[in-house]
């Protein structure tokens, strides 16, 4: 999972996007970047690090030029190294110059390289963005395509998800591979400017007027006051979407409006058909802070049951789940969460999270209640077990690692040391969601959408 951001056609693009990626941090800590186009050179910073780290204001206000596009990297393909952050950037000697940010991975990785390689291209990282971009300069500077043709070849070879932002000199486009895996959306300012980014709440601290939804294998192209939208055969053939279910249960922002519904308004209804489905009555309900929040208030709004927030989360500890290494995500278990004092005694305690993947954490999570002097603990879980591992841009741990892969609900409510385990079946998750036949459920039943 990553987050991208571009500007087009602002005097302050850099600033803006440095803003936008602010509001995508939760997609990626590991690294981030920003290209900026003044119609003669791109100027590039990446860097390990956040947000904030890699772009104090002296280094922004280096950034000059109307068209910004920017980057969090969240590693899935590539080692956490600088090379394999993005955006990725191909300036030509006869002038054209490309930056790219993607989200997403790619399946056939290893065979499109190995094809270009063989025309004598060179790769300097093993980031599926590098790859996209290589494959339309390719096609664009040797071949004499035009972008959005060889954009057009890329969606028939290039197998996988990819949310993409490209820049040249004076034109930024958008596209988005067919099934439209991971978010994305555009908008536009009063005075002209246009922003893309994964997530809406990344447009909405940017003022735009209106926003819209980057539709599936779609190729839009922003150039001065125009904008053209290029379909595809995929666009035309309105296949079924496959849109990741996991950005609505954990990844997005509850404030972001993705694959045409809220993210809140989906977790309250995850919420509320759990508590539809479950016959126990607990004298609290108490989400693990942040991303079961609106599940938990959508189950104690059902039952009618008081709300509330036990668990103090230390916003300043990275999210557990995205840290790459298992020692470094072990230790920020606790630093990361601390129960209020003395409100837990003596409590039947429903304690909602929105997902079981190792169940590390949430071992953890579970002792402190207890120790905080919880009676009872009953977890309540916004999601079917998670079975099977992800290909599409998120960096689950391999089956082996799931604890859901080999234990059935009995075995793991023991591990967690919990008095009961519910968890939302596939079919009730389908009933949160306005179209449930336009989503991937792989991760919980294997059936992946492209292989
Ligand atoms: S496998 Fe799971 S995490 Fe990956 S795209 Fe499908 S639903 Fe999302």
């Amino acid at each position: 999972m990553c987050g991208i951001i571009g500007i087009y056609n602002h005097p302050r693009a850099a600033d803006l996007a440095v803003l936008g990626l602010f509001a995508e941090q939760h997609r990626g800590q590991e690294s981030c970047g920003i290209a900026v186009n003044n119609s003669k050179i791109i100027k590039l910073r990446k860097k390990i690090g956040l947000v904030k780290d890699v772009f104090p204001e002296d280094k922004i206000s280096a950034l000059h030029g109307k068209i910004a596009i920017g980057h969090v990297r969240y590693p899935t393909r590539g080692i956490s190294a600088v090379e394999n952050s993005q955006p990725h950037i191909v300036e030509t000697l006869s002038g054209p110059s490309y930056a790219l940010a993607s989200n997403g991975d790619i399946l056939n990785y290893k065979q499109i390289r190995a094809e270009l390689e063989q025309n004598g291209v060179y790769f300097a990282s093993f980031n599926d963005g590098e790859l996209l971009l290589k494959f339309i300069v390719f096609h664009v500077e040797k071949n004499g395509l035009s972008i959005p043709e060889a954009i057009k070849l890329l969606m028939k070879n290039v197998k996988g998800a990819y949310s993409t932002v490209l820049s040249t000199k004076t034109k930024m486009y958008l596209f988005r591979d067919p099934l439209a895996i991971r978010p994305m959306c555009y908008g536009k300012t009063k005075d002209g400017s246009y922003a893309v980014a994964s997530e809406s709440c990344a447009l909405d601290i940017l003022y735009m007027e209106w926003i819209k939804e980057v539709q599936a294998a779609q190729i839009i192209e922003i150039d001065e006051d125009k904008v053209s939208v290029f379909s595809t055969k995929e666009t035309q053939k309105n296949i079924f979407t496959k849109h990741c279910i996991f950005e609505h249960i954990y990844f997005s922002r509850p404030d972001s409006f993705i694959f045409g519904e809220n993210v809140f308004h989906v977790r309250k209804k995850i919420g509320k058909i759990l508590a539809q489905n479950d016959d126990f009555d607990p004298d609290i309900v108490v989400p693990v802070p942040d991303s079961a929040n609106f599940i938990a208030l959508g189950y104690a709004r059902e039952k009618n049951l008081p709300y509330e927030m036990g668990l103090i989360r230390n916003h300043y500890v990275g999210r557990t789940f995205i840290k790459p290494e298992q020692t470094i995500r072990d230790e920020s278990v606790y630093q990361k969460f601390n129960p209020l004092p003395h409100f837990f005694q003596d409590k039947k305690v429903a304690l909602i999270d929105d997902s079981i993947v190792r169940g590390t954490t949430l071992r953890k999570i579970v002792k402190l209640v207890r120790h905080a002097g919880a009676k009872e603990i009953h977890l309540r879980i916004g999601s079917p077990p998670v079975k099977h591992s992800c290909y599409y841009g998120i960096d689950t741990p391999t089956r082996q690692e799931l604890i859901a892969n080999e234990k059935d609900s009995n075995t793991i409510c023991k591990y967690l040391k919990a008095d009961s385990l519910k968890y939302l079946t596939i079919k009730q998750l389908q009933q949160a969601v306005q179209d449930p036949q336009n989503y991937c459920y792989a991760c919980f039943n294997g059936e992946y959408p492209i292989k």
